[in-house]
């Protein structure tokens, strides 16, 4: 999951005495669950965040010769290094070269974490009551290990794929999406991706599984820029326009207006699952708006919560203003950032033409200056991928109810949407709400998901690759 495009910059003697040696496998047996904890835990050694001291080229490198221990060719398995980062690469080759392949997506870089603030090291892996700690545990080392472990442990049993299965993890998903971008575009003749890093399950607080997504669609990222100009003057002789009064009016105007609501496949199935797992006047509003979009009462209260908001429709909230020169100068410029989230399959465009119509103001002009982000539609509820999602979830974690859904944040499958390739947020990962923390403080997740995530992932991708 990507968040902010915030480059944080950190000191060099941290990035010193936290470089860790080439890794070399400390003999967990190749395909065990022993081993995909040791490759994660070796993972978050790596400081692999932007800026100076990025470790993903040292972590891409030790991935690789994971990879090639397992039984990849050396000459399948590539590092290609962009910038401070470094994208890893690799292919097992299918038996019918004219098949298109499967790509298995994820990212190995993680958000800076600061150690003066965690209760333990960030780039310390800890085991402790049944949790992996440390920067990555979910977002999305531990992910990566489990897949990867998947993939040794089909080569181990002689699985033959049919079609190709490209492993790849960008360098940079977190931040800029450079290598995403280019990843998506080298493999972009992909029958389907399956994005470890989207998707996952829901355990309760007592423990118990309860639920498992999988995304099928995502919301388009945008940011607008509303500027107002006058010719100023003094302060002591007022006039009717004012930069900032006007851009004000027009940002109240767009604060009230509620987009169209939307529902597409994806959402539709969403809310009638989800209503399952919810009671009362929101079981009952998701239950109405799968059926009918239109229902008011069912938008007032998905609306009201923000939590759903996102999942009915586009949003576009202000997020930034600044206006003025001068305390005694009548202002000769305004402007203000909008923020949007696009439901999938509407244009940014329509969106911004919109936005120009809410403002009402003739003296306002709009531009788009979205950066690192590209419109999407959702992928289709492929029956093969489908089934192969529900066969392999049941199989890991038995009558578990398994549906579709959109996620409010960016992930790599904006880049192979943008491409019309077919991508599904799957990570069999399980968590507590309580027990979120990607991005934030004291990331952990819990190590009883190795199993049964591998299980999952010899399933899924064996279905898929036939
Ligand atoms: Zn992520």
């Amino acid at each position: 999951m990507a968040i902010g495009r915030n480059l944080f910059l950190v000191g060099a003697a941290f990035a010193l005495t936290a470089t860790p040696a080439l890794a070399q496998n400390k003999g967990a047996a190749i395909g065990s669950e022993a081993q995909a904890l040791e490759i994660a835990q070796r993972a978050i050694t790596f400081r692999s965040v932007a800026g100076a001291g990025n470790q993903t080229p040292q972590l891409a490198a030790y991935l690789r010769s994971v990879l090639i221990a397992g039984g990849f060719a050396p000459s399948d398995v590539t590092v290609t290094p962009v910038d401070d980062t470094a994208y890893l690469v690799a292919r097992w080759r299918g038996s019918d070269p004219a098949a298109k392949p499967l790509v298995i997506s994820g990212h190995i870089d993680v958000v800076e974490a600061k150690p003066a603030d965690w209760q333990r090291d960030p780039f310390t892996p800890v085991v402790e009551n049944g949790y992996l700690y440390g920067r990555g545990a979910t977002d999305m080392k531990l992910d990566a290990a489990v897949a990867m472990t998947a993939l040794l442990r089909m080569k181990q049993a002689g699985y033959k794929p049919r079609r190709d299965i490209v492993l790849e993890f960008s360098g940079d998903e977190e931040t800029r999406m450079k290598t995403s971008a280019l990843i998506a575009e080298q493999l972009k003749n992909a029958e389907l991706v399956i994005n470890i890093d989207g998707g996952g399950g829901r355990f309760a607080e007592d423990g118990k599984p309860q639920f498992f997504t999988w995304n099928g669609a995502e919301k388009t990222y945008a940011d607008f820029e509303l500027t107002v100009t006058n010719p100023g003057g003094h302060s002591s002789a007022p006039r009717p326009q004012n930069a900032i009064n006007q851009l004000s009016a027009a940002l109240v105007r767009i604060g009230q207006y509620r987009f169209t609501p939307q529902l597409s496949d994806v959402t539709r199935t969403f809310f009638r699952e989800a209503a399952k797992q919810k009671t009362g006047e929101l079981a009952a509003a998701m239950r109405a708006f799968a059926e009918d979009p239109k229902d008011e009462k069912a938008i007032a209260v998905l609306a009201a919560d923000p939590a759903y908001v996102g999942q009915i429709g586009t949003t576009c909230v202000s997020t930034m203003v600044s206006g003025g020169h001068a305390l005694n100068a009548l202002p000769q410029r305004a402007t203000a950032n909008i923020n949007c989230r696009i439901f999938p399959g509407v244009k940014p465009a329509d969106v911004m033409a919109t936005l120009q119509q809410v403002a009402a103001e003739p003296a306002l002009t709009i531009r788009d200056v979205s950066e690192g982000s590209v419109a999407n539609d959702a992928s289709p509820m492929r029956a093969d991928f489908v089934a192969a999602v529900t066969k392999a979830l049941s199989a890991s974690w038995p009558g578990v109810p398994v549906f579709p859904s959109m996620s409010a944040g960016a992930s790599d499958s904006m880049w192979f949407r943008y491409h019309h390739v077919p991508s599904y947020g799957a990570s069999p990962t399980f968590m507590k709400e309580s027990d979120d923390f990607s991005h934030g403080l004291n990331e952990r997740t819990e190590v009883r998901n190795i199993a049964p995530g591998i299980r999952y992932y010899v399933s899924l991708f064996g279905d898929l690759a036939r």
